[in-house]
């Protein structure tokens, strides 16, 4: 089964999961969750600044930011980075105890802490080589701008129907005061504060 990165490499999608036959872009609907997850979310990421650069550069400076190639984590708690500081987060993921955030969307956060504490990659650190991995031969995937506008028209799409969704939940079942009381108690308990 071919895996293929979209937009940003680091996220790699089951390509026939994501693609039709005709190598066409799959409404979001016929998408399994994770990946559709995961390409909602891309969408969002694509024009956005490398983490590192940001943390050294700041709103200030955001034209001194470069734009991010590569994404490493899970939606939400991803870590965005340029080719040139990519190490960090590969060293930090190695050898400085970054795995034990795997799977976490604390990842980006104790990278982030990582980093802003002065931490970088040993000069000369390795880049891992991106390399296709391509058993069978890979179908030439559609022009990446066609991917991305696509990806941004299913996407307004999809948010127009969770609002249509959403409107007609909150008609059917109105929240209970006890029901806001307990979602209030699930909010504090469910995010202690840190410190
Ligand atoms: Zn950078």
């Amino acid at each position: 089964m071919a895996k293929v990165s979209i937009g940003l490499r680091g996220w790699r999608f089951e390509e026939d999961e994501i693609f039709t036959d005709d190598e066409e872009l799959k409404p979001l609907d016929e998408i399994p969750e994770d990946p559709r997850e995961r390409l909602v979310r891309l969408v969002t990421l694509v024009e956005e600044p490398c983490d590192v650069c940001y943390l050294e550069h700041g709103d200030e400076e955001i034209n001194r930011c470069r734009q991010a190639e590569i994404v490493y984590g899970e939606p939400e708690g991803e870590v965005l980075l340029c080719a040139e500081h990519e190490p960090d987060l590969l060293y930090w993921f190695r050898d400085a105890g970054g795995s034990e955030y795997k799977g976490s969307v604390e990842f980006a956060d104790r990278f982030h802490e990582w980093v802003a504490a002065g931490n970088e990659a040993p000069e000369g650190y390795g880049s891992v080589e991106h390399v296709d991995e391509d058993p069978d031969g890979l179908p030439d995937l559609p022009d990446q701008q066609e991917v991305q506008e696509r990806l941004e028209e299913d996407f307004q799409g999809e948010r127009i129907d969770i609002v249509e969704l959403a409107g007609k939940e909150r008609s059917d079942e109105e929240l209970t005061e006890e029901e806001l009381a307990e979602s209030d108690l699930d909010l504090s308990t469910d995010y202690p504060s840190d410190r």
